[in-house]
């Protein structure tokens, strides 16, 4: 979904429950209807409907309660439900001009096949396939942290407000960054670079 906020407010809304719960209610007069809904979203948005809000070189021209209100089209609990956040600033001429490549895509490719493989093999026997399935039964049983992986997120969860589902959420994301990597425990790094990913306001 690009330009996320474009959308309104109330069609954004109705994703939080496929998102949560991978089924889709309709209630018509006559009586409600589930379907399954799973899917993956992958959304982008400005941090102002000029484009320009927070960058380094070109101002942006937007006030700042026009600001607020384009950004809080983006609902706390819909933000609350998105795992990965991730800010992309202006790249500077350098960076294009520069003629090294980043790691290619059948590499990464290579890496994530085999940490989908790992999470299969994890949850065999159930109707789960990925992290992104588990329940908190099983992120309990599959996600254990060690003394210092819990005081990074007790911390974590008190400095940003985390609720009990981003608390999740995390678990399972640092799960899998440890899977990319093929390391059977989550370690403090993982989590740390877990958290990165939660969202941030602009303002
Ligand atoms: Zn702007």
């Amino acid at each position: 979904m690009d330009e996320l906020p474009e959308f309104g407010m109330r069609v954004l809304e109705v994703l939080r429950q496929p998102l949560e719960d991978k089924v889709v209610t309709i209630s018509r007069a006559r009586g409600a209807s589930s379907f399954p809904a799973n899917f993956m979203l992958v959304g982008a948005m400005n941090p102002c409907p000029c484009g320009y809000f927070g960058d380094p070189i070109k101002q942006c021209s937007c006030s700042s309660a026009i600001v607020t209100r384009y950004q809080k089209r983006i609902s706390g609990p819909l933000l609350d439900r998105i795992d990965i956040h991730v800010e992309v600033p202006r790249v500077d001429f350098d960076k294009l001009a520069d003629d090294r490549l980043g790691e290619p895509s059948v590499k990464i490719r290579e890496r994530v096949e085999l940490a989908r493989e790992i999470q299969r093999k994890r949850l065999e026997g159930t109707e789960m396939t990925c992290n992104a399935d588990m329940r908190p039964t099983e992120v309990r049983k599959f996600c254990p942290l060690d003394d210092l992986g819990k005081g990074i997120v007790r911390q974590a969860m008190s400095q940003l407000q985390l609720s009990a589902r981003a608390f999740h959420r995390i678990l399972k994301l640092a799960r899998t960054i440890a899977d990319l990597s093929q390391e059977s425990d989550i370690e403090p790094s993982h989590l740390a670079e877990a958290l990165q990913y939660r969202p941030r306001r602009w303002n």
